[in-house]
């Protein structure tokens, strides 16, 4: 019996069975290299087949409809294309193109952006998979209840995969934004990531205990270990449909509705958050939209992502949340230029009021979707009750446009504020004042107040959301909420935390935002209070 051990949470399940080693074996056929001309055109073909065939998996799923937006972009083809010039292979250039691109994602301070140097090494694979002989499917033979085990395990790999039939994933690269963790979570599967070199440790068909919550995976345990396991499995599978029988009822704290909304960053996302009991979206992301794309999203392809994403919602509140992108999230087309301090600089709100015609695009797009939901607007970022002011302004005339046009919106849409600096905390009665909602969000709100870099584990200790500081910052939020009458939300992980409930309920927060997979668990802990 050996331990592996990794500080990556990448889900809250455990899992029991048997390895299945990925084992990626391309049979290549021997190709010899032709002219620069006949690579080209290799290289063409394979794109155009690549093409396709992620076309027609996008068709149901937000991974390749992102995909899709690569695989289409110039700077793909432009890339492979000069390395065949300067005399590679179409492989070997698809090698190298993947190389630049890969190193040129990882590099950039961002979880979530960083994560997509994963979809580039899935197309590429693809490609190449194209250009040697075609897509094998590395799954066949995997049993039902089997742990996949892979040095890597990229957004395709998903789709190849029958999630309902294994039990979890344990991998030697990864993050917790990493695809493999969304899906392990979606799905409550079990995962272990990160774990390095030392995977090579487990063989195909040894006995897998993995532990999500302590980032644990146990290779053929004796059966002491595995029955304390079974124990504690079934204890935690008793708990979990516990959980899931409040999911979809609405619950209450001392005689109070609470409501317990969800975070959600695509329509897919949405569907699912509602299906999982959500009283609706606290947090709808809308960077992802910019970010997934090589051009700026136009206003009609936003009012069709809101509209539908209102629909899916069927009544509930729908909370879009205005482009919140900045200098370490750089969106090469906004013309983003690097900054010494990106989390002190162009981003969020203050990009959007610099750039006053785009910010037009999106809220026009959002109070078109207004007509068909209970569409609200979210502000983020806002440290000024100048900036508010001018956000509204603005929004004021597109809601004159639109009448002017003819076209129809809610006139009385809800607009709310992030409380994410500590200046929006010291000026929370202000900014209550002037608009209908807050939302906590204290993903960047602890590291503003404790002057900790959210992504830096080397001040990891003191990005701690239960400081006094931070607590204090969110009771004297609620409070200004409370005395003017707004409602306050919280959509920072910290709402999805279960220890942090009965604090914030008695802080006075009546409605939080939390990850789809926490919605029973929060609904729970509020029902036992
Ligand atoms: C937050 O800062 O808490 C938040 C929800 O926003 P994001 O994590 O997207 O910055
Ligand atoms: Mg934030």
């Amino acid at each position: 019996m050996k331990t592996l051990q990794t500080s990556v949470r990448a889900s809250e399940t455990i899992a029991i069975g048997r390895a299945f080693v990925l084992c990626r074996n391309h049979v290549e056929q021997s190709i010899t290299q032709g002219s620069i001309e006949e690579e080209k055109a290799r290289f063409t073909t394979s794109l155009q087949s690549s093409t396709e065939q992620i076309e027609a998996l996008a068709v149901d799923s937000d991974i390749f409809a992102a995909h899709l937006e690569i695989v289409q972009d110039e700077m793909l083809s432009d890339a492979v294309m000069e390395h065949i010039g300067s005399g590679s292979s179409a492989v070997e250039a698809c090698q190298a193109a993947c190389a630049d691109l890969v190193a040129m994602f990882e590099a950039l301070d961002d979880e979530y952006l960083s994560a997509r140097a994963d979809d580039i090494k899935d197309i590429f694979a693809r490609i190449e998979a194209n250009l040697t002989g075609g897509l094998q499917n590395p799954f066949e033979g995997v049993k039902e209840g089997d742990i996949i085990v892979a040095r890597e395990l990229l957004p395709s790999d998903m789709a190849l995969l029958d999630l309902n039939a294994i039990r979890g994933f344990v991998t030697a690269l990864g993050s917790t934004t990493s695809h493999v963790c969304i899906m392990a979570r979606n799905h409550s599967l079990a995962a272990v990531v990160g774990l390095g070199d030392a995977l090579e440790q487990i063989s195909s068909g040894d006995m897998l205990i993995v532990d999500s919550y302590e980032g644990k995976v146990i290779i053929n345990p004796d059966s002491q270990t595995i029955d304390s396991y079974l124990v504690r499995q079934l204890s935690l599978d008793a708990l979990r449909s516990e959980q899931q029988q409040v999911a979809t009822q609405t619950v209450e704290y001392e005689g109070e509705s609470v409501a317990v909304t969800a975070n959600a960053g695509s329509v897919d996302d949405v569907v699912k958050a509602v299906e999982a009991g959500a009283d609706g979206v606290g947090l709808f992301r809308s960077e992802f939209l910019y970010l997934n794309s090589s051009v700026e999203p136009t206003e009609e392809e936003q009012y069709h992502v809101y509209s539908a994403a209102a629909k899916a919602c069927n009544g509930r509140p729908l909370t879009i949340r205005t482009l919140d992108i900045g200098g370490d999230k750089a969106v090469p087309y906004l013309g983003f230029e690097r900054e010494e301090n990106p989390f002190l600089g162009w981003r969020a709100i203050r990009v959007s009021l610099d750039m006053e015609q785009m910010f037009c695009r999106q809220l026009r797009a959002i109070l078109r979707a207004s007509a068909e939901g209970d569409v609200r607007v979210m502000f983020p970022m806002i440290a000024t009750l100048e900036e508010l002011i001018e956000a509204k302004r603005i929004l004021e005339r597109c809601k004159a446009d639109l009448t002017a046009e003819g076209v129809k919106y809610n006139e009385n849409i809800k607009v709310g504020v992030m409380i994410e600096t500590p200046a929006a905390v010291f000026i929370a009665d202000t900014l209550a004042a002037n608009c209908d909602f807050f939302s906590i969000g204290t993903n960047d709100l602890v590291q503003y107040i404790m002057a900790a870099d959210r992504a830096n584990v080397k001040v990891s200790h003191l990005y701690n959301p239960y400081s006094e500081a931070v607590i204090r910052a969110i009771r004297l939020t609620i409070e200004s909420a409370q005395r003017t009458g707004i409602e306050c939300s919280m959509c920072g992980e910290l709402a999805s935390d279960s220890s942090a409930t009965e604090l914030l309920l008695e802080a006075g927060l009546r409605k939080f935002s939390v990850n789809t997979g926490s919605i029973a668990k929060i609904k729970y802990t509020i029902s036992k209070l």
